[in-house]
């Protein structure tokens, strides 16, 4: 039996005081040892979280990082720095990076490589656009990104990893994936890492659906057989993040 997780994705919400704040609010209605809850926030917000959350057993997770130790990339955050932080869980992929800061296949799964390596959990994101949708080529992209994300990792790793399948057109329209199409798409998901990693990385690794997830459809989502929480992106800035959180 896989436990459910649920991780927000702040995105580039909050000040670290704000963020802060929001944690003290709902820290005690999020907080709890049958589901794992993960709150990706932004970098300079991590430290600020991170003890809010102190006493919880809440996580934090950064939403990106570099694939390289150390060495002259300006403005980027090494995963050396966040394993030294003790941060436990990355966002790799997303597809606002994918499609705006030119995150592409080959670095996911450097990343995924790296994060492994210093302890740190990725949070691999996949998913098809509406175009790819419309033109029936969904299964072939999902199959692509996951076969290039989870090279050379091995069965061990694979299953304790998180993928999130994020559907680009559902990102933050509100328009959600029909329930069909989530679990759908979350199995495609899974029987490829059953190719690639093998029986029981596919059994245990992790798979959550995210797009535009609330409290008013989570309940559903979460409880596809192959769904396994989610990603949520808008609503885990407010304070109805709690239902979302309740419903895994
Ligand atoms: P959304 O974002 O819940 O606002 O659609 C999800 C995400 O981008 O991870």
């Amino acid at each position: 039996m896989r436990k459910k997780l649920v991780a927000g994705n702040w995105k580039m919400n909050f000040t670290p005081d704000k963020a802060r704040e929001f944690v003290q609010d709902i820290k005690e209605t999020i907080n709890s040892d049958e589901v794992d809850v993960v709150l990706c926030v932004p970098y300079v917000s991590l430290q600020a979280v991170m003890e809010a959350l102190k006493g919880t057993h809440i996580c934090v997770g950064a939403q990106n990082m570099h694939y390289r130790d150390e060495g002259a990339y300006t403005g980027e955050i090494s995963p050396k720095m966040l394993g030294s932080m003790c941060v436990p869980y990355v966002i790799i992929g997303h597809s606002e990076r994918r499609e705006r800061f030119g995150e592409s296949d080959t670095t996911v799964n450097l990343k995924a490589l790296k994060a492994l390596e210093h302890g740190i959990t990725p949070i691999i994101c996949c998913g098809e656009s509406q175009r790819q949708r419309k033109e029936n080529r969904t299964a072939d992209v999902l199959k692509k990104q996951i076969t290039f994300a989870l090279d050379e990792i091995t069965p061990e790793q694979a299953a304790k990893i998180v993928i999130a399948y994020e559907p680009i057109w559902a990102i933050g329209t509100g328009e959600v994936a029909t329930l069909e199409q989530a679990e759908e798409a979350c199995e495609i998901v899974r029987n490829q890492v059953f190719e690639k990693c093998g029986p029981v990385a596919a059994e245990k690794i992790r798979i959550l659906y995210g797009g535009s997830v609330d409290h008013t459809n989570a309940k559903d989502i979460f409880a596809m057989p192959n769904i396994d929480g989610g990603l949520v992106g808008g609503a885990s800035v407010k304070p109805t993040f709690e239902k979302v959180v309740h419903y895994a």
